[in-house]
């Protein structure tokens, strides 16, 4: 249809609109005027051209359609005047209390009930916020020497939670105050993490540094002329450099899937391959421990869309861990199955290890970073306490599960779940 044919049903469409909305007036004229030719005799050459022009009025846009557009923005001004403040303050998500100059409640909004016990319309605020920063934020805008001001409050029970509060004065003359209240726990929580990792992580580098630096100044001294213990103390001293390297590589993996949340769609990987390439790659570390590693992969093609690199570092951390952790056992079995958990069809590699076990109570804070079940034998198979929370970030990213499941003395089995699409 071209441009013009579209223009010209549109017009067509805006007349006939026109006359059915005119119709009862158009009946009127048309029978005023034939009433009149009737009646009052009037020629032919009057009527017709009446009955045109009756018709044309008809057609023309009507003066409530040209008063539509005003009409909308006044209406809409006087329906903003007319909103309620109890609908605005529902509408808004955080705590919100409406007050009057005597710091007395008027009106609280839902979140504000679930937010705080104790607080209705005609309680004083001042009673049920004793906390001094509350007092002096209430003082100040009810005094009139602000128009609003802003302080962190925190309120201790039955949870506690960290808040930054506004008040300021509503409109003018209305002698209404409104408090909000902006939960700031998440924030505060995340920053405290934070805090916690960089206090953890220079620990962990601070200690193999002192161990460094002692025995620097072993080798300046007492054992200058000891070549024995000379060697002795180089070993050592490379070991620690080794451990200050691995920890750096896991910090800077850490912070790079960190700093790209998203994966790139649309790759496919192709697990027998890449657990393979694992095994292989682990090999030497699986007769250094004395374990064997057994593969125990389902026929057909075992795809599943991800990165590559990611998952060979998921299956390494894993595989490390059971030859290292589960030595004792002294069999490690891979499998790889096509995994149906009755809603969504995917791939799940486990890996299975026969030594210790994990104890319950630290199964679910096995990913955290830095948490280890025994620190000292973690430090000497060379772990950081990082490789789990890595392994757990990787298949957060590809949407994947980890389970653990262990029998203590009967050994551990770690199983990753990754989704088909
Ligand atoms: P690490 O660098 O210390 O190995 P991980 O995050 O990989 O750090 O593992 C955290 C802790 O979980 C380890 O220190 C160890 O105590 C425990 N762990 C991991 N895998 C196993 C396993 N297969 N058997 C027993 N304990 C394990």
């Amino acid at each position: 249809m071209t441009d013009l044919d579209a223009e010209q049903k549109d017009m067509a469409r805006t007349l006939a609109v026109r006359l059915w909305n005119s119709r009862w007036l158009l009946a009127a004229g048309v029978a005023a005027v034939l009433i009149a030719f009737a009646f009052a005799g009037i020629s032919p050459y009057v009527l017709v051209p009446a009955l045109l022009l009756l018709l044309a009025a008809a057609m023309l846009p009507t003066a409530g359609a040209l008063q539509s557009v005003e009409g909308a923005a006044s209406i809409e001004a006087i329906g903003l005047q007319r909103l309620s403040g109890e609908y605005l303050a529902a509408a808004v998500a955080d705590p919100l209390i409406i007050f009057d100059h005597a710091a007395t409640i008027v009106h609280a909004n839902a979140a504000a009930f679930a937010a705080f016990g104790g607080i209705a319309p005609g309680i004083s605020l001042s009673l049920k916020f004793r906390a001094p920063e509350m007092q002096a934020l209430l003082d100040g805008v009810l005094s009139g020497n602000v128009a609003s001001d802003v302080v962190d409050y925190t309120e201790k029970l039955p949870v506690e939670r960290a808040y930054r509060v506004s008040a300021s004065s509503v409109g003018h003359g209305t002698d209404l105050y409104v408090l909000v209240f902006k939960d700031q726990s998440e924030a505060r929580r995340i920053d405290r993490m934070r805090a916690d990792f960089i206090a953890n992580a220079s620990h962990e580098l601070r200690t193999p540094l002192a161990s460094i630096s002692g025995f620097i100044e072993t080798l300046r001294g007492p054992a200058r002329n000891d070549p024995a213990a000379r060697e002795q103390f180089l070993q050592i001293m490379q070991n620690q450099t080794g451990r200050m390297a691995r920890l750096i590589d896991d910090l800077l993996s850490l912070s790079r899937l960190e700093m790209k949340p998203y994966l790139k769609p649309g790759t496919e990987v192709d697990l027998r391959q890449t657990v393979d390439s694992v095994i292989d790659s682990l090999a030497p570390l699986a007769r250094e421990n004395n374990v064997v590693i057994e593969r125990d992969f389902a026929d057909g093609p075992l795809d599943v869309p991800g990165d590559r690199d990611e998952l060979f570092q998921v299956f390494e951390n894993l595989l490390e861990n059971a030859c290292k952790y589960g030595q004792s056992g002294g069999r490690v079995i891979v499998s790889i199955a096509l995994g149906d958990d009755g809603s969504e069809l995917g791939v799940d590699v486990t890996i299975r290890d026969f030594g210790p076990g994990i104890p319950e109570e630290h199964i679910p804070r096995i990913t955290e970073r830095f948490y280890r079940i025994d620190v000292e034998t973690s430090r000497t198979q060379k772990g950081t306490g990082l490789g789990l929370s890595i392994v757990k970030h990787i298949l957060t990213r590809h949407n994947a599960r980890l389970t653990i499941r262990s029998e203590v003395g009967k050994g551990a089995a770690f199983s990753v779940h990754l989704p088909a699409h």
